[in-house]
């Protein structure tokens, strides 16, 4: 049997245990930015997950823009 899934849907890292660790939004989006733009980049030194075909930020039905993700995350400064 084959579904649909994405790692924005609820269920997506659902354990058998009922326990959630993304269980919300603001959860699962951090995940994808981070998984795409920090942690490969990280753990394969081999660029971004992102190859900038802008295809996300015509299709996002609440504009979320990865190019500003982007600058947000670049122009972070950790709290000393
Ligand atoms: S711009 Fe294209 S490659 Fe980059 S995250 Fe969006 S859909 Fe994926």
């Amino acid at each position: 049997m084959k579904n649909w899934d994405s790692c924005m849907f609820p269920l997506f890292t659902m354990h058998t245990t009922g326990h959630n660790p993304r269980g919300t939004k603001t959860h699962r989006v951090r995940q994808r930015f981070m998984h795409k733009l920090k942690y490969f980049v990280d753990k394969y030194e081999k660029g971004t997950m992102c190859v900038g075909c802008g295809r996300c930020v015509r299709q996002c039905p609440v504009n979320i823009d990865i190019r500003k993700v982007c600058d947000k995350m670049n122009s972070y400064m950790p709290v000393e």
